[in-house]
C-alpha cells in the first residue's frame, strides 16, 4: 500500500478518534477532520500543476501545515523535502539546487531568522513574478513559493489557499491519480542530521517509512487510547516517522506541544492533553526531568515513549522511569537511511536490557556486526553494524558515489555505528566508528568514559572526545557541564577517576562549559568538539 491509501482507511477507520493537537495554533482534528484537511490540500497542491514525483520542500518549525504536507505530497505523489528550520540561505539554495524542488512551502520565520528574507535574497526575482512563474538565477528549478501565515508576500502564494474546498472533479482526479502510485516510489527526501559532517539527503519510499512507523508503534504498543506528545522535530525521520506515522498506523492521537521543543510545553502538554506516551532524544528528557517547576506537574498518565538519536545514560532512564512513571518507555537506534529504526526494546523488555540496550532487532531487518574486514564478529565483541531489508533507502538523491560507499553490492547499509551483541539478540551501541578513540594502539570507547563520569555528583552533562596528540596517537578529552551552582576543578575529576578506571582512560584534557555544540535535533556534534580542541591545544 501507498501511504496515501494506508492514510484514506485510517481516517474511515477512527474517524471520530482525536487525530491532531497543535497545541500552540489551538488546532484539535480528529481523523475524519484531519483526512478532509489532507484531501484538499492535496487538490490545491495538484492545482498548482505538480506532477508526481515532483519534488516539494517544506521549510518549517513544527505546525499543523507541517503534518497536513506529510500526508497531501504523499497522496499527490509528489515527493516531500524535509529542510531544516536551522538551515541559512546558502544551505537552502544547496538542498533546493540539490534536490531540484519545484515547490518550497515556507514559514514566515522561525526563531528570530527571516526566512522570507531569505528567501527574497536568493529570488529577488520572486517580487516582480506571478505566483508559479518564478525564473530565479539562483534556484532555476524552482516555480512556486507558498508562504504560511495570514500576511501576503509578493510572488507568493498563501497556503490558506491551498485548502480551499476541492470540486468533486478534483477529488477524482485526486483519486485517479492515487491509483497509479507504486509502494516503492521516493516520496521523502531527508537529510541526515549532521552531527558528523554535512547532511546527505537520504531517498525513502512509501513502503520505507510507512512500515517503519507501523513496527515502531508494534513496539510501544500503540492503539487507538494513546496520545502521543511531538516535540521532536518533524523535518526530522524522529517526528515524522516515530512520532506522525506510528501514530496513523495505530489510531493514535498526536500532540504536538510547541514549535520547537522547550520543556515547559512539554510538561504543559502531558498534564493538559493527558498524554500517554512521550518521545525526545536524552538531552530533551535531562532539560524536562531538570526544569525547575517539574514536580507542579501530573504526569501520571504516561506509560511509554521513546528514547533515541543518541545514547542514554543510565541515571537519566532511570529518572525517567522513576519520575516520569515511563515504566514501558523504549529506546530505539536507528538512522535517517534506514527510515529510520532497526533496534528497539519493548515496552516489557527488562529494565537492565533497556539501560544497557537499543533493544532487539526490528521485524524484517537483517543485521551483521562486522571486523574492518569485514568478517561477523564473535557475539559480545565490538564491530561495525550492517543492516539490511525494507527499511533501507533508495539512496542519497543524486549522489551515486556516495550511496555506494553506504549501500554494498549485496544491500547492506554501513552504519558507521560500532555495536556489540549479546547471546540474547541485545544490541548495544558503544559509539560511532569516526569517535572511537585510539591511544597508544588501545581502542577507547569514549561512551565508557562518560557513563563512568556521569557518577559524579557534581557532573550535569559529559561529553568525551580524542584529540590528535604527538605521543599517543590521540589523547582523551572530557568535556564537563557542571550542575548548577557547583564548582570543581580537573583534579578533583582525575582523582575521583584514579583507581576506579584504567589509567589509559582517565582524560588528559578536562574542559568545564556550559554548552555542547548540538544540531537541532539535540545531538551533539564531537566534529565540532574536535575541531576546537585541535586549534585550542594548537
Ligand atoms: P550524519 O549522518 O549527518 O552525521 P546522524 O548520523 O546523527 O548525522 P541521523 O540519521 O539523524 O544522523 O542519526 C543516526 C545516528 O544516531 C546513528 O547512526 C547513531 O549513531 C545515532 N543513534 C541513533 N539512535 C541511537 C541510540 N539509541 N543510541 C546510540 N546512538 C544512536
Ligand atoms: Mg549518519
Amino acid at each position: 500500500q501507498t501511504i496515501g491509501q494506508y492514510f484514506d482507511d485510517a481516517c474511515r477507520q477512527y474517524a471520530a478518534r482525536d487525530a491532531l493537537i497543535v497545541r500552540q495554533q489551538n488546532v484539535r482534528w480528529t481523523y475524519a477532520e484531519f483526512g478532509e484537511q489532507v484531501t484538499r490540500l492535496a487538490c490545491g497542491l495538484r492545482r498548482l500543476g505538480l506532477q508526481p514525483g515532483e519534488r516539494v520542500g517544506i521549510w518549517s518549525q513544527n505546525n499543523v501545515e507541517w503534518v497536513l504536507m506529510q500526508f497531501a505530497t504523499a497522496k499527490a505523489g509528489l515527493v516531500l523535502v524535509n529542510i531544516n528550520p536551522a538551515y541559512r540561505r546558502s544551505e537552502l539554495e544547496y538542498a533546493l539546487n540539490k534536490v531540484g524542488c519545484r515547490a518550497l512551502v515556507l514559514s514566515p520565520s522561525f526563531k528570530g531568522s527571516d526566512y522570507l528574507a531569505m528567501v527574497a535574497d536568493l529570488a529577488p526575482e520572486l517580487a516582480a513574478s506571478a505566483p508559479g512563474q518564478l525564473h530565479a538565477a539562483r534556484l532555476p528549478e524552482l516555480r512556486w513559493v507558498v508562504r504560511m501565515g495570514d500576511d501576503a508576500t509578493p510572488g507568493m502564494l498563501n497556503f490558506a489557499s491551498l485548502l480551499a474546498d476541492a470540486s468533486t472533479e478534483e477529488r477524482a482526479g485526486l483519486a485517479a491519480t492515487a491509483a497509479t502510485l507504486q509502494f516503492d516510489d521516493a516520496i521523502n527526501i531527508q537529510f541526515t542530521s549532521g552531527t558528523t559532517g554535512s547532511p546527505k539527503g537520504a531517498t525513502l519510499t512509501h513502503h520505507n517509512i510507512l512500515n517503519n512507523g507501523f513496527f515502531v508503534g508494534e513496539a510501544m504498543r500503540l492503539g487507538p487510547d494513546d496520545r502521543l506528545c511531538i516535540p521532536v522535530p518533524l523535518y526530522h525521520c524522529f517526528g515524522m516517522v516515530l512520532g506522525v506515522l506510528a501514530c496513523v498506523t495505530h489510531g493514535a492521537a498526536m500532540v504536538f506541544p510547541s514549535e520547537a521543543f522547550e520543556p515547559l510545553a512539554v510538561l504543559e502538554a502531558v498534564q493538559a492533553e493527558r498524554c500517554t506516551a512521550l518521545h525526545g532524544v536524552p538531552t530533551m528528557f535531562i532539560a524536562v526531568l531538570d526544569h525547575p517547576r517539574f514536580a507542579e506537574f501530573d504526569l501520571a498518565t504516561l506509560r511509554t515513549g521513546i528514547m533515541a538519536g543518541s545514547p542514554c545514560p543510565i541515571e537519566v532512564m532511570k529518572r525517567v522511569v522513576a519520575q516520569m512513571h515511563m515504566a514501558e518507555v523504549t529506546i530505539a537506534y536507528g538512522m535517517t537511511e534506514t527510515s529510520p529504526v532497526s533496534f528497539q526494546s519493548h515496552t516489557d523488555t527488562p529494565l537492565e536490557k533497556k539501560v544497557a540496550t537499543v533493544g532487539r532487532i526490528h521485524p524484517h531487518v537483517e543485521v551483521k556486526i562486522v571486523d574492518t574486514n569485514g568478517r561477523i564478529v564473535p557475539r559480545g565483541d565490538t564491530g561495525e553494524l550492517l543492516t539490511r531489508g525494507y527499511s533501507v533507502m533508495l539512496g542519497y538523491w543524486g549522489d551515486p558515489a556516495k550511496t555506494r560507499e553506504a549501500i554494498d553490492d549485496a544491500g547492506w547499509m554501513h552504519t558507521g555505528d560500532l555495536a556489540v551483541m549479546d547471546d540474547g539478540g541485545y544490541c548495544n551501541i558503544v559509539g560511532r566508528v569516526k569517535d572511537m578513540v585510539i591511544r597508544g594502539g588501545e581502542n577507547i570507547y569514549p561512551r565508557e568514559i562518560e557513563e563512568f563520569l556521569y557518577r559524579h555528583p557534581k557532573v550535569q552533562d559529559v561529553q568525551v572526545i580524542g584529540v590528535p596528540d604527538a605521543k599517543y596517537g590521540e589523547e582523551l578529552c572530557a568535556w564537563i557541564r557542571l550542575r548548577e551552582g557547583e564548582s570543581c576543578s580537573a583534579e578533583d575529576i582525575r582523582a575521583f577517576c584514579d583507581g576506579q578506571i584504567a589509567y589509559y582512560k582517565i582524560p588528559r584534557y578536562i574542559e568545564f562549559v556550559d554548552s555542547f555544540p548540538m544540531t537541532i535535533t539535540g545531538k551533539i556534534q564531537k566534529f565540532v568538539m574536535r575541531q576546537q580542541m585541535k586549534e585550542k591545544l594548537g
